[in-house]
């Protein structure tokens, strides 16, 4: 029988076995662990591939969040808009700085409706998160100008949106900070935890810098009351190899979703639409299928891997009960976590693979 899972992370390491290989043996001969060459490397090229002038390596996605807000100084009392449908660490990187999130439903291409944010703001609202979710550039222009207009800070969550581009312009590179996670699965993964902020403000830059690494610029010499979150020379130096073969790699995800694109063809499933002026990296190829758990059974009985993205939005989570949002308030968020299903798609996916999808899909009624 048939096993394909909905991930195959070892297949993107064999693919460049030899360099991860390489590159590892010699940051492990190099004596230097921690924010050295590779890490001040990896940011260089890392903010050269966003297209911004400073990038900071942090230890996760979801530090990145946290700390963006923080050197933003929002905090208790104020408010930060983002999509109900996010993954929860969006939420948390809010949250953990005593800020209140105030969620906006998503539009067809699973990204936050920018029609439905003016009626939100208040005069508590500080800032935006936008969260290029599954790999698509949200619609960024409304937002960039929303935030011109109430002089609100502009944070993306790029977490699944390496390279994805909106109007020509990379995500990450449209507000105040943009935010990256490299856990594994990520279309730039690492072999462990990491992170980024980029920015083009010199001056959140130096505070992002200096907030990683314990608040200090000088060693024993502290600013501020920081953190540790570094990007270790390892992850950074395994980042390194990732990134130059960016290219190759988000090409050979875009040819099999698009190969999903045009062959699947079950009236039961919607497919993902991509929105005029976006790019998609496919982080996830997420469809909308309304007898779910029919199709999750009948795949798995062939052999075939799913994933929901997401099936609890973050405002029914039990970690989020004290936000006191009932069920029904974000009627499209709640009915995509009901029918949301990210089907196989992975760098190193055979083709053989790919046929199989199609036809056991196609076959489902
Ligand atoms: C993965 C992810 C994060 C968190 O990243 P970690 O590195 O796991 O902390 C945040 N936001 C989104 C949208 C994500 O997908």
């Amino acid at each position: 029988m048939k096993n394909i899972m909905v991930n195959r992370l070892d297949r993107g390491f064999y693919k460049y076995q030899s360099e991860f290989e390489n590159k590892a043996l010699e940051v492990l001969r190099s004596g230097w662990y921690i924010l050295g060459k590779e890490v001040s490397a990896f940011e260089a090229e890392f903010a050269d591939y966003i297209g911004t002038k400073y990038c900071v390596g942090v230890a996760s996605g979801l530090d990145a969040l946290w700390i963006a807000f923080r050197i933003l100084g929002i905090s208790k009392g104020d408010e930060v808009i983002v999509q109900g449908n996010t993954y929860i660490a969006s939420v948390m990187g809010i949250t953990i700085n005593g800020a209140t999130p105030v969620f906006v439903e998503p539009d067809e291409y699973f990204n936050i409706d920018a029609s439905k944010i003016e009626e939100k703001i208040t005069e508590r609202t500080k800032a935006i998160l936008v969260v290029h979710l599954y790999g698509q550039a949200s619609n960024m222009k409304p937002v960039v100008d929303l935030c011109k207009k109430y002089n609100l800070r502009l944070v993306e969550d790029c977490a699944q949106s390496h390279g994805a581009k909106f109007d020509g312009q990379t995500t990450g590179s449209f507000g105040d900070i943009g935010c990256f996670s490299f856990y594994p699965s990520k279309n730039l993964g690492a072999f462990g935890d990491g992170g980024a902020i980029v920015t083009n403000d010199e001056e959140l830059n130096n505070d992002a810098r200096v907030f990683r690494n314990y608040g200090s610029e000088k060693r024993y010499y502290n600013r501020v009351v920081g953190t540790n979150s570094r990007l270790d020379e390892m992850q950074a130096g395994l980042l390194r190899v990732r990134l130059s073969h960016m290219q190759e790699l988000e090409e050979e995800k875009r040819n099999i979703s698009n190969r999903y694109l045009d062959e699947l063809q079950s009236s039961s499933i919607i497919l993902p639409r991509i929105r005029e002026g976006a790019t998609h990296i496919w982080h996830q190829f997420v469809i909308r299928v309304q007898r779910r758990q029919q199709l999750i059974d009948y795949l798995l009985e062939k052999g075939i891997g799913t994933m929901i993205h997401y099936p609890i939005p973050p405002h029914l989570s039990e970690a989020y009960r004290c936000l006191h949002i009932p069920k029904g308030s974000l009627p499209i968020t709640e009915s995509y976590a009901e029918s949301v299903l990210s089907i196989p798609l992975y760098n190193g996916m055979t083709a053989e693979e790919q046929n199989y999808v199609i036809d056991v899909i196609n076959r489902w009624r």
